[in-house]
């Protein structure tokens, strides 16, 4: 197709790129011509039926379709040549992407074009999370580690399907791939719907859907500026000097995307955007900032007392890593109904009366199942109730089994721990060596609960 440029007329009307006039670009064997005008198209497209009859092809104009963008097209057909007639779509799909002219038009910032490609990606990845959820009724739930993955190689890539070049600047149709993916890990770790965001990311590893984009495309910035690649790079020339120009552009869209982030980040100034180093220092700001940001809202939320200060192991072994995200080791429990009871317990995501019962009665009043005698909490069931002889006996065996666990070391801290029942309690819980342990015993409790229901409360008078 080398060729080809020689039959495409240049003229007056053609798109500028930074100065560079941009007629027609391929990939493979699309081709893709431009103009701002309709005659200027008109002449470009009878350019490349010259071409074709020159090389023994035939043009095919059926499927041919033409785009109008910035005002609507008053007509249906495009009529060039001798009689030749091509569609005017307000739709099309275009190496993989929806476009639509129609949504760019009625878009606030023009920036409308990909629209609908956020919803035909929330479609195919919320098909393919409905799939793996179709395995799991067959094989029980999957461990974590491979859900994951799972996700990361097949939900992931339409999730951030062209967020290289498509900036969020549309709120709510980012937050339909979004809820895609909370959704997904919700169902991966048994969280309900309800439960904190944040602790999503923090426990498994995976990035916030709209960092990740944002990532992406700074990653795209990076490899177009190293990149020989010519008309991208006047592209993005054309992008800043337009928003420096005090005109919207996609620099535009890109300055409002990151400063929607949760967390703050310095956007560099128009010429920095065209600058290796400063592209790469954004970058580092995002990728650093999302996990201080966590880990921040982590530390801030009382209910998730369990995981205050907690650290991962160095090289020898020792707890002395901060990680705000990383697949935490109670995720990797074997057993599914053991893995998910421990996981509801750490994150308070359990249904003890003091979580249950939290809209609905003061903290002093939502008394345990068993006893009625004390505040359904943590601890009361893990360590006091005496009421129910299944709890004491399931109590017993667990004690025993991390006794059993246990170094003599951790034997002498267990004793040292009686006279302080809740740090002995958050030891036994997040220690890593019984952690089988704990589960099964946050297992045995949760059967326990959901058989017993909570009583209503006696009508108290006056
Ligand atoms: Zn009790």
């Amino acid at each position: 197709m080398s060729d080809l440029p020689q039959f495409i007329p240049k003229d007056g009307d053609d798109v500028e790129l930074s100065g560079v006039a941009v007629t027609n670009v391929e990939q493979a064997d699309d081709v893709l011509l431009m103009s701002t005008s309709e005659e200027g198209l008109r002449k470009k497209v009878e350019g490349i039926y010259r071409w074709c009859s020159v090389n023994f092809m035939l043009f095919n104009e059926t499927k041919s379709v033409v785009l109008v963008f910035g005002r609507s097209a008053k007509k249906e057909v495009f009529e060039w040549g001798d009689g030749g007639e091509m569609a005017i779509r307000d739709e099309v799909t275009y190496l993989g992407f929806q476009l639509s002219t129609r949504a760019a038009a009625r878009s606030k910032l023009g920036t409308g074009i990909f629209r609908k490609h956020y919803d035909v990606k929330e479609k195919a990845a919320a098909r393919i999370a409905g799939a793996i959820c179709g395995v799991e009724r067959l094989t029980g739930p999957l461990p974590v580690a491979v859900a994951t993955r799972l996700y990361m190689a097949l939900i992931d890539p339409h999730l951030t399907h062209g967020a290289d070049v498509v900036v969020d600047n549309n709120a709510r149709a980012v937050s339909k791939l979004v809820e895609v993916q909370k959704l997904f890990i919700r169902r991966t770790m048994g969280l309900g719907p309800r439960s904190s965001a944040n602790i999503l990311f923090t426990e498994t590893g995976l990035i916030p859907l709209r960092v990740r984009r944002v990532c992406l495309l700074l990653r795209y910035i990076l490899y177009v500026l190293e990149a020989p690649a010519g008309l991208v790079k006047s592209a993005l020339r054309e992008a800043v000097a337009l928003d420096f120009a005090g005109r919207v552009s996609w620099v535009t869209s890109l300055r409002w995307a990151v400063s929607a982030l949760p967390f703050e980040c310095t956007f560099p100034d128009p010429n920095g955007l065209l600058r290796v180093e400063e592209i790469a220092t954004l970058l580092e700001e995002v990728e650093g900032g999302v996990g201080k940001w966590l880990q921040g809202r982590l530390d801030a939320n009382p209910k998730l007392s369990l995981l205050h200060g907690r650290r991962e192991p160095d090289v020898d072994g020792a707890l002395t890593v901060k990680m705000p995200l990383k697949l935490r080791y109670y995720l990797k429990v074997a057993h599914p109904g053991h893995r998910r009871a421990l996981t509801r317990v750490l994150l308070s995501e359990h249904r003890y009366a003091v979580e249950a019962l939290q809209w609905t009665r003061p903290v002093g009043r939502r008394l345990c199942r068993f006893c009625g005698a004390k505040v359904e909490t943590v601890e009361h069931l893990w360590m006091w109730c005496m009421k129910r002889p299944e709890l004491c006996a399931a109590r017993k065996e667990f004690m025993s089994d991390v006794w059993r666990a246990a170094t003599a070391a951790e034997r002498a801290r267990l004793v040292e721990l009686d006279i302080d029942a809740g740090a002995q309690l958050v030891w036994l819980l997040t220690s890593r060596d019984w952690v089988s342990i704990v589960a099964s015993f946050a297992y045995s409790i949760e059967r326990l609960v959901e058989k017993v229901k909570i009583p209503p409360e006696p009508r108290r008078r006056g």
